[in-house]
């Protein structure tokens, strides 16, 4: 795997992990470590290391994380407009069903990739980067 790395990565000092710069990073995206390159290789299939750096960003698994974040922003943006949108225009329910579901599919898809980015560089602030389980003793 090391011969993989570009030189830069060798020689030098560890990059310093700070939570909200990576997380910040993260959100847009961005390697946690430089704050430069890509750390996605897709739309949420992360690279295996950073483009512009060489940070190793593959290992860190980001699990159901993404997802639990994800889910609880958009319900706390789609439900209070449901419960508002009613209590105020009284629409039919066809048209409940018209808006609703499309909008929290719409907003879903949208917010999953950055929120997952963030996560990463969350976790790559907080030195969880799945190293821990490489190696060493059992
Ligand atoms: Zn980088």
């Amino acid at each position: 795997m090391t011969d993989t790395l570009p030189p830069q990565y060798f020689g030098s000092k560890p990059p310093k992990r700070r939570f909200w710069p990576s997380f910040r990073a993260g959100l847009r995206r961005r390697c946690p470590a430089c704050h430069q390159g890509k750390s996605f290789a897709g739309y949420l299939k992360i690279a295996d290391h950073c483009d512009s750096c060489a940070e190793p960003v593959g290992n860190i698994r980001c699990d159901d994380v993404p997802p639990y974040f994800t889910i609880t922003i958009v319900g706390h943006i789609v439900v209070p407009l449901i419960v508002y949108t009613e209590s105020r225009y009284h629409p039919p329910e066809w048209l409940h069903m018209a808006i609703w579901p499309a909008l929290t599919l719409m907003l879903t898809l949208i917010l999953l990739p950055y929120i997952k980015g963030g996560v990463l560089g969350a976790m790559w602030g907080l030195d969880i980067t799945g190293h821990e389980h490489q190696g060493g003793p059992e």
